[in-house]
């Protein structure tokens, strides 16, 4: 990364920046005390990747899972192998039931995820939230990178939820801007997906994800056909409470 890459340009940490890093170790070292089936859900994002680091800072026994849903960008699968070959922390990479991705796309067509919000949904349950499901099996913790500035849907999002009784959720970043959370990858040098620098601030699926412009929502990227009522929908499944 150049100093004048996207990613170090937009590096800004707030001025209670330390506060909230000391925070965050404090919930992941008590999240880690607390559980010894924790797991991190990563999609290679920013976010992840720094969780990724902290982790790995901490040795912590917790490992790390990716969604490998079968369209993701090339730069998220170079980033998921390199970090797999160097990381401290074991990986898990879970993919969709190949039958059902393949009938899906069989009967609807590649693009049917642009046409109507079931079908998008239905793209999304098969790739990922049924493997989500899988991913979490035996686990009593999972720790994810969402922070509350992202969407309007996220705002609400508490550093640690237990709305599920079977499973804790941890949120070490609830509070972090995308400036703190890229200054502390250009600090402690973290590899970082390549698409940040080509104005990706949330990485998905390929179908589904495009650059943003200068003043647009975080996540308007992703699945930017759908109109804006359905902006609480602009989940794939994997956040939303039912
Ligand atoms: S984000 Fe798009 S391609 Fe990925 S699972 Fe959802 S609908 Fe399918």
């Amino acid at each position: 990364m150049g100093a004048l890459s996207a990613v170090g340009l937009q590096a800004n940490a707030s001025k209670n920046y330390d506060a909230k890093l000391a925070a965050t170790k404090a919930l992941l070292t008590d999240a880690l005390a607390s559980h010894t089936n924790i797991t991190q859900a990563s999609s290679l994002g920013a976010e992840d990747v720094v969780i990724t680091h902290l982790l790995e800072t901490l040795k912590a026994h917790a490992d790390v899972f990716v969604l490998n849903t079968g369209k993701l960008h090339a730069e998220t699968l170079t980033l998921l192998e390199s970090s797999q070959a160097t990381s401290t922390l074991s990986w898990r990479v879970f993919q969709p039931v190949q039958e059902q991705a393949i009938h899906f796309v069989k009967t609807n067509g590649e693009l049917a995820m642009r046409e109507s919000l079931d079908l998008r949904k239905s793209c999304c349950h098969i790739r990922k939230v049924e493997p989500l499901g899988r991913a979490l099996a035996g686990y009593s913790a999972w720790i994810t990178g969402m922070r509350a500035e992202q969407s309007a849907a996220r705002a609400d999002v508490h550093a640690v939820d237990t709305s599920d009784a079977k499973i804790t959720k941890y949120n070490p970043l609830v509070d972090w801007t995308w400036g703190d959370v890229l200054h502390y990858i250009v600090e402690n040098n973290v590899p970082y997906n390549a698409l940040h620098d080509k104005f990706y601030p949330s990485i998905g699926c390929e179908p589904c994800t495009r650059a943003v412009s200068l003043g647009e929502d975080f996540r308007a990227g992703r699945w930017w056909w759908e109109s804006k009522e359905g902006e609480s929908a602009k989940e794939c499944g994997l956040h939303v409470k039912a």
